[in-house]
């Protein structure tokens, strides 16, 4: 099979698998089933027909509205489905097959839809953070990061922010990270291992401060309005995952 074949089944499996990732994002934070019922209109409830779920394409026909109620569709749905295909295309050309891929595109589906709920109601469902725990565990047996690298992610990477969320509140006297931020810098450390959950945590660390300096400066506001964190979460441990090998050999490099 040519290359370029390979990624173009790669993208057009990640945009189906985004459009599932759309249901997740829609349904999990409302308590609702993500296999049942069918999808619907948000608008008007009128159920979808096929032609109407096609990831990417159906929106560009439909040109973002319900055919029935003329309901604006979010532009959350393609953006999401066309984020996963490039996912699937970017990983199909760098890994190749195999199960390393696996765990990167899993990773990575756990991780858009992570970042796309907490984006919108400030909320980390368990429902994704405690199986990516354990299935980023199981991964490391045959991938890397290996599985006491693996082990020490999820201890660290729970125990760092656990124990900032505590100090926190012993100060304050308020929350200021949820212990869904918590599961999920967990999560990010069964999949990467303990060292790139560090980067992942720094560099959300740092675009979350930077966001926050402009949010108040603009703003002129306080602290008070509680900046998503998973979602500088995700993107540190995206980018972790992809560049946090090279940045680490750079920051290290420093010391020898
Ligand atoms: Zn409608």
């Amino acid at each position: 099979m040519p290359p370029a074949v390979g990624i173009f089944f790669a993208a057009a499996f990640g945009a189906v698998v985004g459009s599932f990732l759309n249901v997740c994002i829609y349904r999990l934070p409302r308590g609702m089933s993500i296999v049942w019922p069918a999808s619907a209109c948000p608008h008007c409830g009128r159920g979808l027909a096929w032609f109407e779920n096609v990831p990417l394409l159906s929106y560009a026909v439909l040109r973002g509205r319900c055919r029935t109620c003329s309901g604006v569709i979010s532009t959350r749905y393609p953006t999401v489905e066309a984020l996963t295909a490039a996912m699937f295309a970017l990983g199909w050309w760098y890994y190749g097959p195999g199960t390393l891929l696996a765990a990167r595109l899993l990773f990575g589906c756990a991780l858009i839809v992570l970042f796309a709920i907490d984006l919108e109601h400030q909320l980390l469902p368990n429902a994704i953070t405690l199986p990516g725990i354990i299935v980023g565990f199981l991964f490391s047996l045959v991938v890397e990061p290996g599985w006491m690298a693996s082990l020490i992610g999820i201890v660290v990477g729970g125990g760092v922010l656990w124990a900032v969320a505590e100090g926190y509140y012993l100060v304050r006297h308020e929350e200021g990270l949820g212990m869904g931020d918590v599961k999920m810098l967990a999560m990010i450390g069964a999949f990467v291992g303990w060292k790139l959950t560090l980067i992942a945590l720094m560099m959300a660390s740092f675009a979350g401060s930077l966001v926050g300096v402009i949010f108040i400066v603009s703003r002129r506001g306080g602290l008070k309005y509680a900046l998503p964190f998973g979602t500088f979460l995700a993107l540190g441990a995206a980018l972790a995952a992809t560049i946090g090998p090279g940045v680490l050999d750079w920051y290290l490099g420093f010391y020898q």
